[in-house]
């Protein structure tokens, strides 16, 4: 346990009376693992931008065709940080339906998803899982973790997977400073997975709307060049960055949602 000792149960750790990001997009996504709090949360979220659900449905599509990508690109390893509560169609299944022997360490920082840990660790007997209840702004605690270190070989390449989670980070906590520590771990050839909320193209009485919702200031949509700017110094897979909605969609239902009904960028990056 990392956040509030080990003498606490993941159950002491849950507050339901208060929103929490994964439970907010749990219900967000339309599963069951969420409170009223949270679904306050997403309604005012949904009454300031009613496209909000497509937009994490859209995510979701993101982070599984990017692991697809990925995995038929010959990646076998996955660091997944801010995996979220499991749903259908998690990273370890996506890249096992494609190579078994995938191995995928998940890392968050809710006790709700440690909770639902389990469903992550449900390997294949060829691969392995593990997860981690540890926080993306302590990027050397995630990387000496002794399960991190017995699930992924780090003198090969692996997907860092950081979708939906950046602008949890705000830019007083060094979000460029802890990519490139966990960038600097992972050799060349491994890969940057990361999407992110950006307001630009929506109306200002919409952002101004979201702002509103935003007063605890623990949330920090990023635009397209912000994101970019994070990005900075990897090389970017084909076609850089675009909405979660266009990143290899080819095969999704098309016509795909606009960028204002999305609002969500995305980019999958090469470490050199
Ligand atoms: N990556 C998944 C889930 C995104 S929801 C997807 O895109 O479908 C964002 C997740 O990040 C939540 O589960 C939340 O608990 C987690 N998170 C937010 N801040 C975090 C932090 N500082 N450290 C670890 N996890 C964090």
């Amino acid at each position: 346990m990392t956040l509030h000792g080990a003498n606490f149960s993941a159950a002491d750790r849950i507050d339901t009376s208060v929103a929490h990001p994964a439970r907010r997009y749990n219900y967000l996504l339309g599963g069951k693992d969420n409170f009223a709090a949270d679904r306050e949360s997403g309604d005012a979220l949904a009454a300031a931008m009613p496209t909000i659900r497509l937009s994490a449905v859209e995510n979701r599509m993101f982070l599984q065709r990017a692991v697809r990508f990925l995995a038929q690109h010959g990646v076998r390893q996955f660091l997944d940080i801010g995996t979220g509560i499991p749903t259908a169609d998690n990273t370890h299944e996506v890249a096992q339906a494609i190579d078994p022997s995938a191995r995928v360490v998940y890392v968050d920082n809710d006790p709700i998803v440690l909770a639902h840990a389990r469903a992550l660790l449900s390997s294949t007997p060829q691969g392995r899982t593990a997860y981690l209840d540890a926080d993306l702004r302590e990027p050397e605690k995630i990387l000496a973790h002794p399960d991190l270190r017995t699930t992924l070989d780090l003198t090969q390449p692996v997907a860092l997977m950081l979708v939906a989670i950046l602008h949890f980070i705000r830019d007083d906590e060094d979000p460029r400073g802890i990519l490139d520590r966990l960038i600097a771990a992972l050799p060349s050839g491994s890969y940057v997975v990361a999407s992110h909320v950006t307001w630009e193209y929506l109306p200002p009485a919409v952002t101004a709307q979201l702002e509103a919702n935003n007063r605890d200031g623990r949330f920090q949509a990023r635009s397209t060049e912000q994101f970019a700017a994070l990005l900075d110094g990897l090389e970017l897979v084909e076609p850089g960055i675009v909405s979660v909605a266009r990143w290899h969609a080819d095969d999704a239902p098309q016509p795909r949602p606009s960028v204002q009904d999305v609002s969500f960028n995305a980019a999958v990056a090469r470490v050199r």
